[in-house]
């Protein structure tokens, strides 16, 4: 795990650990540094380690749920240098999102194409250079 390349840097969030595999070995493959997460608490550790770059999150998990885990996120100013893409089952409208989709750059729908998975992630990659570059931070 190498958290000081803010080139690379993919973190997947999800309690099924078979998504995570799988996210892991196809963004691995695609050339990025890909380290997971089985919990929203254990994305805030790593944030607070220094973790820079995009997240995939799950939003259906227990405990801390995705919205949850943005909003403590938020609570813990670490939002700055992420950018963050909602893995989703399904478009299901929800009440827990209002106020927080600003803080989600884009959305994968479940079960999820390869391809698609690692163009979204290299776009939302090049967007956190960009941002970094400009040294802005999300509006
Ligand atoms: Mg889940």
């Amino acid at each position: 795990m190498e958290m000081s390349d803010k080139t690379n840097n993919v973190m997947i969030v999800d309690d099924d650990a078979h998504v995570r595999i799988a996210v892991r070995t196809i963004l691995y493959d695609a050339g990025f540094h890909v380290i997971a997460a089985d919990s929203g608490s254990q994305c805030i550790d790593l944030l607070k380690k220094g973790f820079t770059g995009v997240i995939l999150l799950d939003i259906m998990m227990p405990e801390m749920d995705g919205w949850d885990t943005i909003r403590a996120i938020l609570d813990n100013k670490l939002e700055e240098n992420i950018a963050i893409i909602m893995l989703t089952a399904k478009n299901v409208p929800d009440k827990k999102m209002i106020g927080l989709q600003e803080y989600v750059v884009d959305y994968i729908t479940k079960p999820f194409d390869n391809e698609d998975l690692i163009q979204k992630t290299s776009f939302i990659m090049s967007y956190v250079h960009d941002r970094n570059n400009m040294g802005i931070t999300a509006e």
